[in-house]
């Protein structure tokens, strides 16, 4: 997980047709109303996916592989229902007041989205979850890393391919726990082939280092050094993982 940097301008369909809705959810709220019509066209309109898409350089908030054309649109703070933990009550409504919020919305794989996220939104004290639109978001303190706000990599460190919460933060552990992100955490069968992916990663840095220290030629050297400067990129899939394996090699 990095920290993802969203464009500031707002996708025209969220700041117009969104802000439309949004409002109209308030009303209705307001009337008594606790189930809501969200419109996954919408939130999930090819202008807004794709804006998305490019600021998360095509690759999961949480996981950080590629995502292809099956991507779902995450809600951080879930819209429809939202749970503190697996054995705690749903609360219903969710967060139908941030369905067509850009800060809200981030590009996310179909496992990482549909197998563990769900609608998790756990806070480190739930009595001041907000419930409605009137309520006061920044009373909040959630319990798990948001893409933007947060600076993942300052929470999540890596021992190679296993992510580890750095000075036991809770966050971390909430996020690492609750994504399964750990390799031994995601079971074999909703893997969706995260560990063998990560673990190939892995023996490509692993191979990349061994030639640095053969050095065989000027000229390999410099072809493996560049490439592991290019593969600790934001672009690149698995950049936490990939640059806290070159910092802890010394390999800039
Ligand atoms: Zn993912």
């Amino acid at each position: 997980m990095i920290r993802v940097v969203k464009r500031a301008s707002v996708p025209e369909k969220l700041a117009t047709a969104g802000v439309d809705a949004t409002q109209r959810f308030c009303q209705e709220h307001d009337s008594g109303k606790r189930e809501f019509a969200f419109d996954k066209n919408l939130y999930g309109h090819k202008t807004v996916k794709d804006a998305m898409v490019e600021d998360q350089f095509g690759k999961c908030c949480f996981c950080e592989r590629k995502v292809g054309s099956d991507s779902d649109v995450e809600h951080f703070r879930p819209k429809s229902s939202v749970c503190q933990e697996s054995h705690a009550d749903r609360l219903t409504p969710g967060y139908y007041w941030l369905v067509y919020d850009w800060d809200n919305l981030f590009v996310c794989c179909r496992q990482c989205n549909q197998w563990f996220k769900r609608d998790f939104f756990p806070l480190r004290d739930a009595t001041q979850r907000a419930r409605s639109h009137h309520d006061n978001l920044a009373l909040e303190s959630p319990l798990l890393i948001h893409p933007t706000q947060d600076d993942a990599e300052a929470f999540i460190g890596w021992r190679d391919d296993v992510p580890y919460p750095i000075n036991n933060s809770e966050q971390a552990r909430h996020t690492l726990e609750i994504l399964q992100l750990r390799k031994e955490d995601r079971p074999p069968q909703h893997h969706g082939d995260l560990q063998a992916t990560r673990r190939d990663h892995l023996q490509l840095l692993q191979s990349l280092c061994d030639i640095l220290q053969l050095a065989p030629t000027v000229e390999v050297e410099f072809q493996a050094r560049d490439l592991l400067a290019r593969m600790q990129s934001n672009q690149e899939v698995f950049a936490a993982m990939t640059r806290a394996f070159c910092a802890a090699r010394g390999i800039a």
